[in-house]
């Protein structure tokens, strides 16, 4: 079951893929933005790392609330507050229950993406973290509805989707975010918010494996 057990492994494994990935996250945003993206998102997580030992959280949403708040304070750019409203919206999707089904575990993705819409105003195309999260969330949904009630099935749906929907970006054109300041120019490269959306969400996977 997803617990807190399993979301705190969740945030650990997150924070080492972006402590991995840091330098390819550093590239993808020079090729299109100004090369942060990897070193905000790393600086972020390790700071979730810090207040996840200084006050162990009770719930998967409680794990969730304090790393929204973290990254908030933490990452800054475009990403922070995106990423800081998505773990928020997801928290408060979860309440204070123990364990996540597949069908709560669906809702609090979708929970995220409207949140990270929400704040950024980004569509479908854009070229953005959403082209990651929305594929996503239709996939979580069909497996928690098609599943057999197996929750790994359902993690491993999403980050699939989120995989293919990050290299799917690249032919994009940005239109929102300093990408869309080069136009044109920004086809042919992997969003960087995109990349780093789908790392945490197959950190998700390893954390239940
Ligand atoms: P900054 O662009 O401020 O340097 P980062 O480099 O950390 O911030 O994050 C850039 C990422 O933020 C982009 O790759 C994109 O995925 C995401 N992003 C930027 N603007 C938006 C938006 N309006 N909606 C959704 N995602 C966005
Ligand atoms: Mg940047
Ligand atoms: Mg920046």
């Amino acid at each position: 079951a997803l617990d807190v057990t399993w979301a705190v492994k969740w945030l650990t494994l997150s924070a080492q893929a972006m402590a991995e990935h840091r330098v390819e996250l550093i590239e993808l945003d020079r090729a299109i933005g100004d090369s942060d993206h990897g070193e905000n998102m790393d600086r972020g997580f390790q700071a979730v790392l810090d207040k996840l030992a200084e006050a162990p959280p009770q719930t998967p949403g409680a794990a969730l609330k304090l790393t929204a708040m973290t990254l908030m304070s933490k990452v800054g750019g475009a990403a922070g507050p995106l990423y800081g409203t998505a773990f928020l919206r997801a928290a408060a999707s979860l309440g204070d229950a123990a364990e996540i089904e597949p069908a709560a575990w669906a809702g609090a993705l979708a929970a995220a993406r409207d949140g990270i819409v929400a704040r950024g105003k980004a569509e479908s195309g854009d070229k953005t973290m959403v082209d990651a999260w929305t594929p996503a969330v239709d996939a979580a949904r069909k497996a928690a509805l098609d599943g057999n009630g197996d929750v790994l099935t359902v993690l491993v749906a999403a980050a699939e989707a989120a995989e293919a929907g990050a290299v799917a970006t690249d032919p994009m054109v940005a239109r929102k975010g300093r990408a869309s300041y080069l136009g044109e120019r920004s086809a042919g490269h992997r969003d960087p918010g995109a990349a780093s959306s789908a790392l945490i969400l197959r950190a998700a996977v390893g954390a239940a494996a």
